[in-house]
This record gives structure tokens, C-alpha cells and sequence, in this order.
């Protein structure tokens, strides 16, 4: 599958689901952030937050996101590894970019995956 990452496209999956055209199982929103189960969890716990506002990936959110948002996107990522208790015993955040990275959905996301003992950072590809 071909994604185009130069412009942000509003039918993407995470656009729909924030504007509740696809269900999520969601755990946690407020005014620009939404967190999410994952519907193909690797790991006991595997939630996504995304902000909001139209973000393809890392770079144009904080390039392109005000202060403000930047600020609250991560901190209510920070909540929701407290709320899940995964903080004390660890937890990986992970930020997909482009297609080497396999980035899959071209709306800035942030993997929360936990409940496990993770392994090593990278895998080689198949
Ligand atoms: P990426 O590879 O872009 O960093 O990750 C995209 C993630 O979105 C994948 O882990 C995939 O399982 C998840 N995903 C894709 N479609 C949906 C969906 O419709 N609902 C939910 N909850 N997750 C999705």
C-alpha cells in the first residue's frame, strides 16, 4: 500500500475516528487530544493518542502545532502512562515517520506499548 505523505488526507482513519465516524475504544479525551486502543494490540497494553489538529507525522505537528498544543499532547500522554499505571514498570512510546518507519496511518500518533517486557528496539525487516 502507497501513502502519500506530502499532504494531509481528512478521510484517514484516525481523522474519521476523531470525528467519531469509526468507533475506537477510547480512553482518554479532552479538547485537542484523543488516546485509543489499538485494534491490533502488540503488547498487553497498546493505546494510541493523537492530537487532534491535522498533523501528517512527528515532524509537521512540531513544526507546524502552537506551543500550547504541543504542551498538552504531551502531557496528556504522560496522564494517560500514569492513569495506566504502566510508569512505574515501564513503558515505550513510539512515533512512526514515513515509509521506512512503516508509518501506516498519515495522522501524527503516538504508540503507548506496555504490560510486557518489550524486547529489543528494533526488528530487522522481513
Ligand atoms: P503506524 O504504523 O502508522 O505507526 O500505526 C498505525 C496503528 O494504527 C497500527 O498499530 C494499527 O493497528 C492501528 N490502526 C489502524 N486502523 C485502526 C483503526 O481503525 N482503529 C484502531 N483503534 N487502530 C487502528
Amino acid at each position: 500500500m502507497t501513502i502519500d505523505f506530502s499532504a494531509y488526507d481528512d478521510n484517514n482513519v484516525f481523522a474519521r475516528i476523531i470525528r467519531g465516524e469509526l468507533p475506537s475504544k477510547k480512553l482518554y479525551e479532552d479538547e485537542q487530544v484523543l488516546a485509543f486502543h489499538d485494534i491490533a494490540p502488540q503488547a498487553p497494553v497498546h493505546v494510541l493518542v493523537v492530537p487532534k489538529g491535522r498533523y501528517i507525522a512527528q515532524s509537521d505537528f512540531h513544526e507546524n502545532a502552537g506551543e500550547a498544543e504541543i504542551a498538552a499532547f504531551w502531557r496528556a500522554v504522560a496522564r494517560i502512562c500514569r492513569e495506566l499505571e504502566v510508569a512505574e514498570r515501564g513503558h515505550r512510546l513510539i512515533a512512526n515517520e514515513g515509509s521506512d518507519s512503516g508509518q501506516l496511518v498519515a495522522h501524527f500518533h503516538v504508540h503507548i506499548l506496555a504490560g510486557r517486557r518489550l524486547g529489543r528496539l528494533v526488528a530487522e525487516d522481513s
